[in-house]
């Protein structure tokens, strides 16, 4: 059942789906949900692991935050009460939303549904996994560097990345807070809507929250709308057959329904990854500080005095690619390096913003890959560079601030499912939602 939907249904008609979905949660093998806590009644949402709900678990896939309890509910779960909704189930993902294939979580691997020798995509892949096998009705994520988006696009499911500001992060646990953002992914674009309307607006909790109106993105969806859309040719050379197709497929799709399509190339794409893993790192490194053994969540047992009780927590919490990322971002942070590494990569930061708004002079959005391939298998994605390397078409958008759209296009000759996504300028969301909403109607994935 969609979302919109079971909003309409009567108390008891919701409290019933909330325990079908619950009884189906727990029989799935693809350990999509890592808890099964509810929150009132209302219909059921389901939440990754790193957003605060009052009195459950919160770990953020990590050890480090065993035992730890939420105290209150983030400002997007407040929101959800508010309209009727109960958040239910913990969503699986990389420990501390660092991966893309929601293989890092220390409560195990997540299967792809549609083929369960393959990754959900990540790291928010608890939640599409969750939504494409039909065991949420629809689930909240978290995109620093594509983790919405590339695992509603492995799934075959619609992800949101709002435009950085536009929803509170307040009850998030904090990756990289110039990056993350909270978002919808479910089973269609309208309800992606519907949901975003529901969590998006000021929050004066969160310093970083953009004090602008938020209007309904659903009461005005018209997919008749025609926009000019940029394609970027030389972006898309790095992607393989299936994605090209896909890329083929939506191009001529939208030009059939009269949309006018405009190609340009962009010329500092080749410094996203780089970039993006200096920032990411580096806000990492002093957001992950915190865990210390004395505030949150597990504590080492037999220290000898302070300083091990730090490196004995942090040593057996984290995993290794969350160790990875701290020594990294404080390497690149470090006083004869910050200069060369984390100051240079804010310039170029503001390279890349200037090249996406040079395109959106001409065109109201862009249409672009999310990955360069299909969901891979479980366990190939062991070479921390290689994993890295596949976030190349989503983390400019974060780095820049922009929202952007996943939708599935088709299926390759395997049944796996191959998405896009539509990006645009910053708090221009609406055009995104039509155009998405446009493709879905004509395309007819499902
Ligand atoms: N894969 C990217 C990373 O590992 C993005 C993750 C995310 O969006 N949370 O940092």
């Amino acid at each position: 059942m969609k979302l919109r939907e079971a909003l309409n249904l009567s108390p008891d008609e919701q409290k019933a789906l909330q325990k079908d979905i619950l009884e189906k949660a727990k029989n799935s093998d693809i350990n999509a949900y890592i808890g099964f806590e509810t929150s009132g009644e209302g219909v059921p949402v389901l939440i990754k692991d790193n957003i605060q709900v009052k009195n459950w678990s919160v770990t953020c896939g990590s050890k480090i935050l065993q035992g730890y309890i939420s105290p209150y509910d983030a400002t997007v779960i407040e929101k959800l009460k508010v309209a009727g909704i109960a958040p239910t189930g913990r969503a699986n993902m990389d420990e501390f939303a660092m991966g893309s294939t929601t293989e890092s979580s220390c409560y195990g691997i997540t299967k792809n549904p549609h083929d369960p020798s393959r990754v959900p995509g990540g790291s928010s892949g608890g939640s599409a996994a969750a939504v494409a096998a039909g065991i949420a009705v629809a689930a909240l994520g978290s995109d620093t560097g594509g983790s919405i988006r590339q695992p509603a696009a492995y799934c075959g499911v619609v992800g949101f990345k709002p435009t950085y500001g536009k929803v509170s992060r307040y009850g998030l646990g904090a990756y990289a807070s110039s990056l993350d953002q909270i978002g919808p992914i479910t089973q269609d674009v309208e309800d992606a809507a519907v949901l975003y309307d529901i969590i998006a607006g000021h929050d004066s909790n969160d310093s970083t929250s953009a004090n602008v109106e938020h209007i309904s993105i659903a009461q005005n969806l018209d997919p008749e709308k025609k926009y000019t859309i940029a394609v970027v040719d030389n972006y898309i050379e790095e992607a393989d057959s299936d994605v090209q197709a896909a890329y083929k497929k939506a191009i001529e799709a939208l030009e059939a329904n009269g949309h006018t399509i405009i190609h340009t190339t962009m010329s500092n794409t080749k410094y996203d990854i780089a970039t993006y893993y200096i920032i990411a790192t580096a806000e990492a490194a002093t957001n992950l500080a915190r865990y210390d053994g004395i505030r949150y969540g597990r504590r080492a047992a037999d220290v000898k005095n302070i300083q091990d009780l730090y490196i004995k927590t942090r040593s057996e919490g984290f995993g290794e690619e969350v160790k990875r990322r701290i020594l990294l971002g404080n390497f690149v942070l470090s006083s004869g390096y910050y200069d060369a590494y984390y100051l240079k990569a804010q310039k170029v930061r503001h390279l890349i913003r200037d090249e996406f708004n040079k395109i959106f002079e001409q065109a109201d959005m862009i249409l672009s890959p999310i990955a360069p391939s299909v969901a891979p298998k479980i366990g190939s994605s062991e070479d921390p560079l290689e994993m890295y390397k596949s976030d190349m078409y989503t983390i400019a958008i974060n780095l820049v601030g922009l929202p952007a759209i996943s939708l599935p296009i088709m299926k390759n000759n395997e049944g796996l499912p191959v998405g896009l996504q539509l990006i645009a300028k910053a708090f221009n969301e609406q055009p995104l939602f039509d155009a998405a909403l446009n493709l879905e109607k004509t395309l007819n994935y499902r």
